[in-house]
C-alpha cells in the first residue's frame, strides 16, 4: 500500500512568524502518520525554526529547493548537506516555477536529484506539462523525455526512494479547474514510464502525486484515482483550516 502524501507548496509566502504560527495552529489537529503522511515546503529561511518548532508532531518540514552540488563554492545557494544535517527529510525539485521563471533545465534538476540523493533526503522531483503535448492532430501525444532526462543516473536501489510529482501548467496555480481524469492520466503515464524504465514492482511502489489548482472541494475526486498517491497544493494551502479538512478527507 502507498501511505498517500499531502504536500504544501507555500512557495515565496510567509515570514518566519507566520510560518511559526501555522505550526502552532496544527499542534494536536493532525491524522496520525501512519494513516497519511503531511508536509510543507516553505522557503529556506523559515525551514530550520520550523523544525524546531514542528518537534513530535505528524509534520514533514520540506525545502523548496536544493543546490546540485552537495556542498561547495556556490555563493547564495543552499546545500543539500546543510538541509539534510538540518532534519530535512524532502528537498521539491525542478518545480514548473523554478524551470520558467530561472530557467532551469532537466540538466541541472537532475544533477539537483543526484546531490540530494546523495545527501539521503527523498527528492520530490516535479515534472510538468512536456508529459502531454497536443500534436496538431488535436490527438494526445504523450512526451516522456522529461522524466528519463531528470532520472538519468538514478540507480535502480535509488528510484525506490524517489517522489514525482505532475503538474500540468493548464493547471498550476491558474485557478482552473483541476480535471481529476486528465490528472490520473498524466500520473498513470509516469508510473508506466518507470516500469518501463526500471520495473514494474518499482513503479507499483513508487509514490506519484498530484499539483494544479487542488483544494477542498476537489481534493476528494483526485484522490480517489487509482495512480494519484498523494498532492502537492498551492494557494489552497496557505490557511491552516483549509490544509486540515484537505488533509483530513484523504484519511
Ligand atoms: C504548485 O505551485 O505546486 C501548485 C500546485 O499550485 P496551485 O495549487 O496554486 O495550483
Amino acid at each position: 500500500m502507498r501511505k498517500p502524501f499531502v504536500v504544501a507548496n507555500w512557495k515565496m509566502h510567509k515570514s518566519v512568524d507566520e510560518a511559526l504560527d501555522f505550526i502552532r495552529s496544527l499542534q494536536g489537529r493532525l491524522p496520525d502518520a501512519d494513516l497519511v503522511e503531511c508536509g510543507v515546503a516553505a522557503n529556506f529561511l523559515a525551514l530550520y525554526p520550523m523544525l524546531q518548532e514542528v518537534k513530535g508532531q505528524p509534520l514533514e518540514i520540506i525545502s523548496q529547493n536544493a543546490y546540485a552540488e552537495y556542498e561547495g563554492a556556490y555563493t547564495g545557494e543552499v546545500s543539500p548537506k546543510a538541509l539534510a544535517d538540518a532534519g530535512i527529510n524532502y528537498a521539491l525539485l525542478g518545480h514548473i516555477e523554478r524551470r520558467k521563471l530561472f530557467n532551469e533545465t532537466d540538466d541541472l534538476v537532475n544533477r539537483k536529484v543526484i546531490a540530494t540523493l546523495q545527501a539521503g533526503m527523498t527528492p520530490i522531483i516535479c515534472t510538468d506539462e512536456t508529459m502531454i503535448q497536443k500534436e496538431f492532430s488535436g490527438s494526445v501525444h504523450y512526451v516522456f523525455e522529461q522524466l528519463i532526462n531528470v532520472l538519468r543516473g538514478v540507480s535502480f536501489d535509488q528510484v525506490k526512494n524517489i517522489i514525482i510529482s505532475y503538474e500540468p501548467s493548464w493547471a498550476v496555480g491558474v485557478g482552473q479547474h483541476a480535471n481529476p481524469n486528465l490528472a490520473e492520466e498524466g500520473c498513470r503515464l509516469i508510473r508506466q514510464t518507470i516500469a518501463d524504465s526500471y520495473s514494474y514492482e518499482v513503479a507499483d511502489k513508487i509514490r506519484i502525486l498530484y499539483g494544479g489548482s487542488v483544494n477542498p472541494e476537489n481534493i476528494k475526486q483526485i484522490m480517489n484515482k487509482p495512480d494519484i498517491d498523494g498532492v502537492l497544493i498551492g494557494r489552497a494551502s496557505l490557511d491552516t483550516d483549509n490544509f486540515l479538512s484537505m488533509i483530513n478527507t484523504v484519511v
